[in-house]
């Protein structure tokens, strides 16, 4: 830091604290050459982060209204709300430091379905067929399906590939009444 008075580079902090709006810290210096005493104010760089919807519109990334769509997939669930919130922070931290200023929502979308298809088949299936908002129960279930079959090719998992065609089953004797 540079002292107004002689442009020495050389300076101690004498005092640090955070100034009114708290989005800054406000430090005084003293020079080490010409001991002249100034001020300055360091401030985080604030990163917007945009989210493109669908049809191209721009809104500000709302990590609430995120953790509300997957509390309400999560209902009644095992799942806790710091998994929830961790999540949200990781994704958010994930977009930020690849640079980017914008998302996609389909993006946000996927990203939450995949996590509750790890954390919770039931969660994931009441998520994904909301956010997908197929036209049909047969569009999402063979989706699904392929989904499922990837899945199982991959992992080799059969308890939760059974308990997530367990969660279909249910929805689907739902939908046919
Ligand atoms: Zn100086």
């Amino acid at each position: 830091m540079k002292c107004p008075f002689c442009s020495s580079l050389e300076s101690k902090v004498i005092d640090s604290r955070l100034a009114k709006e708290d989005t800054s810290i406000r430090r005084r210096r003293e020079c080490l050459s010409c001991k002249s005493r100034f001020t300055t104010y360091e401030r985080v760089e604030e990163m917007e982060l945009l989210v493109i919807k669908k049809g191209g519109v721009r809104e500000p990334f709302d990590r609430s209204k995120i953790i509300a769509g997957m509390i309400k997939a999560c209902e009644k669930r095992p799942i806790s709300m710091e998994v929830i919130e961790n999540f949200v922070s990781d994704l958010e931290r994930v977009i930020q430091e690849r640079g980017d200023r914008e998302v996609e929502s389909s993006e946000i979308g996927e990203r939450v379905i995949n996590k509750l298809y790890e954390i919770d088949e039931v969660a994931y299936v009441r998520f994904a067929s909301v956010y997908r908002s197929f036209k049909d129960v047969n569009q999402f279930l063979n989706e699904l399906t392929d989904l499922l079959k990837e899945k199982g090719e991959q992992m080799k998992l059969g308890r939760k590939t059974d308990s997530t065609l367990h969660a279909l089953t249910l929805i689907k004797d739902k939908t046919k009444k």
